[in-house]
């Protein structure tokens, strides 16, 4: 259900996605469609139940061979081939970039780094998160215009 966007207040300045929506392969899970959708949604890679995870890039699953490893940077692979493919099609088509966001995770720490990302993906209108893949704020309907591909 869209309702449109309010005019008449002050522009929201933070939004508030938990640090557990991080993934391993830095994807913030908070800003994407599949989270975001509100039919049969997705809870993030780190949900417990996996059947609650819908992630095609399956990044998750190979961080967990890695025994302790949190974040990709964590892997003496970092960053491997097939998280610098990711990485490339994010950059391309969303704007986004896994692998700055593993290196300011590992810079900054998870919690200053969550401070800027939920200062990155809020909607001015209601601050609800901004989804990364088609710019649409699910919370109050506002559409953003998108920073990549058209047919993104
Ligand atoms: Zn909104």
């Amino acid at each position: 259900m869209k309702r449109l966007p309010p005019t008449d207040v002050s522009p929201k300045r933070t939004t508030s996605i938990p640090a557990l929506m991080m993934a391993p392969c830095g994807m913030n899970c908070g800003v994407c469609g599949r989270h975001l959708r509100d039919r049969n949604p997705c809870l993030g890679c780190l949900a417990i139940d996996r059947r609650l995870n819908h992630c095609e890039v399956g990044i998750k699953v190979c961080a967990e061979r890695n025994a302790g490893a949190t974040f990709c940077f964590d892997c003496a692979t970092y960053p491997c081939d097939r998280l610098r493919q990711l990485d490339l099609r994010y950059r391309t088509r969303y704007g986004m970039s896994m692998i700055e966001n593993l290196d300011h995770i590992r810079d900054l720490g998870l919690e200053r780094f969550m401070a800027v990302e939920n200062t990155r993906w809020v909607c001015p209108s209601c601050g609800g998160p901004i989804c990364v893949h088609d710019r649409h704020c699910y919370t109050c309907g506002a559409q953003y215009e998108h920073p990549g591909n058209k047919a993104g």
